[in-house]
């Protein structure tokens, strides 16, 4: 249990120097399928790190090597510099993890599965206060069963937490949230880097995993086909910014094909979406020359590459499993 007198933000866990989880050449196959090929990648101590791809990718069987709760057929897995083939008990205790497929019995309260849970450990946060900081408090002593998908999520969460990890490992943490339980939940998460753990966590959701990893893994077909900041891999990214913008009159198109840096324009419901690489300097030329020819702005939006477009450009398909998204019509 918790020392008395210390607090959660107390508990800075010592990092010790090596890389939190080193996977090198992890393959694992299920029959004829390989779902894992030669995936090798380093997650740093104290940041957010997140394997990302669709689903089938291998996202999950990874982490489940990683969580031992798989033998890979080669590679070698490492946290904090132990081997989890010969050193498992002892890695283990560094480690806490929410599954995908995780679930309760129905009549277990939040309250009781934190007590039943820490007493499995030799060390562990008490459950009143992982019930304070998840939020959990009003819903203590309800039935499992009666919990939202945001309040399951968040108790899965304290449970991850409940032996003190120095790594959690997440998978799909926010799959299936409403926009609310989800931002609630990546604080909770951010929080957690806060205090000096590591947070390895799977996401098919780019924008998610943009706003929150230090480092990201494009995963696809078993393999990582990237890894780097998400900043780093959207700058790589060889899409064009686009300039949507709405005038009343609408702009002639002798007016748009003029206007600098512009590399294609399309009209659609009442407005232009322009493909630029300098999107500075065309919007600058575009609000000067709209005032010259009496046109009134309405409407003007622009858009950045992005972590989906820079997913497509390596992978030649969306991480939704939908479409690359053609030209606008
Ligand atoms: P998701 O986001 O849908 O969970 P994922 O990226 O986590 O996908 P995995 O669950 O690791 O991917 O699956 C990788 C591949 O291995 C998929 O083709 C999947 O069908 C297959 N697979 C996963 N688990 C098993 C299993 N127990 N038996 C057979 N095939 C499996």
């Amino acid at each position: 249990m918790q020392q008395p007198g210390s607090t959660l933000m107390d508990d800075q866990p010592k990092q010790p120097p090596a890389a939190a989880v080193s996977v090198t050449g992890l393959s694992k196959r299920y029959g004829a399928r390989e779902a894992v090929c030669a995936v090798s990648f380093e997650v740093a101590a104290g940041r957010i790190f997140a394997l990302v791809g669709p689903n089938g990718a291998g996202k999950t069987t990874t982490l489940e090597c990683i969580l031992g709760l798989r033998r890979p057929d080669a590679g070698s897995i490492r946290i904090h510099g132990l081997d989890l083939r010969t050193q498992a008990t002892q890695a283990k205790l560094l480690v806490g993890a929410q599954l995908q497929a995780a679930s309760l019995q129905d009549r277990i309260t939040p309250r009781q599965t934190l007590d039943l849970f820490g007493s499995f450990y030799p060390e562990s946060f008490a459950g009143e206060e992982l019930l304070r900081r998840f939020d959990l408090e009003s819903q203590a002593d309800a039935p499992f069963a009666t919990l939202s998908g945001g309040q399951r999520q968040r108790l899965f969460l304290a449970l991850a937490l409940i032996n003190r990890p120095t790594l959690l490992v997440l998978d799909e943490p926010t799959a299936g949230l409403d926009p609310q339980a989800r931002r609630k939940l990546r604080i909770l998460i951010r929080e957690m880097r806060a205090e000096g753990r590591t947070v390895l966590l799977s996401t098919h959701d780019l924008e998610e995993a943009a706003q929150l990893s230090d480092q990201v893994a494009i995963m696809d077909g078993g393999r990582i086909v990237a890894i780097a900041p998400p900043a780093e891999l959207i700058a790589r990214a060889t899409s064009l910014c686009r300039v949507c913008v709405r005038t009343a009159p609408p702009l002639a198109r002798a007016l748009v094909d003029s206007l600098p840096h512009m590399l294609g324009a399309v009209y659609s419901d009442r407005g232009w979406m322009l493909d630029t690489p300098a999107p500075n300097l065309l919007l600058a030329d575009l609000v000067r020359r709209a005032d010259q020819a009496g046109a009134e702005l309405l409407d003007v939006q622009l858009r950045r590459p992005s972590l989906e477009d820079v997913f497509i450009e390596l992978t030649g398909h969306s991480c939704s499993g939908g479409e690359p998204p053609g030209e606008p019509s």
